[in-house]
């Protein structure tokens, strides 16, 4: 497995509860990158010496100026590409905007915005396009992301990674719970590939605060606070993966039947299926199905 992007969960909460959020991003999400934890995996990164993109992603990243900032700093340092995604809500009025990303301009090479009608009233909000101005005033790159509400065919195309313009939902994580019910269904078992993530050869992987190493959310392939992101590299085995193995062999339908688990009928999307299963399969698969927060589990239970 050959990594190019490193995409890290900067923090699991967020200023909002969005019903499409992958991983369950919320005011109450606990599980937030330290400095410390970032030089690691910077080191870990340069060792792999195939990584260009450091990312920083949330949960809402912006919530930790402080350490956001100096983890950009030190990653543009040791050679890397930056990229962000916030929803902007920092971006007040134009001189907030302005004053806020300042620090920015000149070390990130992608400044991604949040912006749909799960995040406002309207797709692009008075803070977004305050947020867009601030960034192209100080030739920040910056381009707008965006996703449909669920009654829209799914339209993303892009293998790992949401592109710029519109794109479908994935019913995964809080959309597997709030989301379904207004999108079309599909037959469980015509379900027969993941759509959306290249599964053999990710090229990029999410990292979050606890050390999990996804290659889809709520998937890890390790802990590399335990094992060092060369070795997980190394040692990935995707057909010998009791999770991943079978999604290759024939998609989410594969997992359910591999695994006799019990299903509905029909499903809105192969993520739907693929997260309802694998929640089923969480105790059989501790250490994979990772962790609580990527599957909507509160701290208390
Ligand atoms: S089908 Fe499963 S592995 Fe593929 S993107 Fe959807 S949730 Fe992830």
């Amino acid at each position: 497995m050959i990594l190019t992007g490193l995409h890290l969960l900067w923090s699991y909460k967020c200023t909002y509860e969005c019903d499409h959020c992958f991983v369950w991003g919320s005011p109450w999400q606990e599980g937030t990158f330290a400095l410390r934890q970032l030089d690691e995996i910077l080191r870990q990164g340069r060792e792999l010496g195939t990584v260009e993109w450091i990312c920083f992603e949330g949960g809402e990243p912006f919530l930790y100026y402080a350490t956001l900032l100096r983890g950009i700093q030190r990653a543009k340092e040791e050679g890397f590409k930056t990229g962000i995604v916030t929803n902007t809500y920092w971006a007040i009025e134009e001189a907030d905007a302005l004053e806020t990303l300042r620090p920015f301009a000149g070390l990130v090479d992608d400044f991604s915005i949040s912006a749909d009608l799960y995040h406002g009233d309207e797709v692009q909000t008075t803070q977004v396009q305050t947020a867009r101005a601030a960034a192209e005033k100080l030739r920040i790159p910056v381009r707008i992301i965006t996703i449909a509400q669920p009654e829209t065919e799914d339209t993303t195309e892009a293998i790992g990674q949401i592109p710029p313009g519109e794109s479908g939902v994935m019913f995964r994580g809080r959309a597997a719970e709030n989301l379904v019910e207004r999108a079309g269904r599909k037959p469980w078992d015509s379900f027969t590939e993941c759509p959306h993530e290249d599964l053999r050869d990710p090229g990029r992987i999410h990292i979050d605060p606890l050390g999990n190493v996804h290659i889809c959310q709520g998937i890890s392939l390790g802990n590399l606070f335990h094992t060092p992101l060369g070795t997980i590299c190394d040692t990935y085995d995707p057909d010998s993966h009791p999770v991943i193995g079978p999604i290759l062999d024939g998609g989410p339908a594969e997992l359910v039947r591999r695994y006799g688990l019990p299903h509905a009928e029909s499903y809105a999307d192969a993520c739907h299926l693929c997260y309802e299963a694998r929640r089923d399969l969480r105790s059989r698969f501790p250490q994979i199905l990772t962790p609580d927060q990527m599957y909507g589990v509160p701290e208390d239970e």
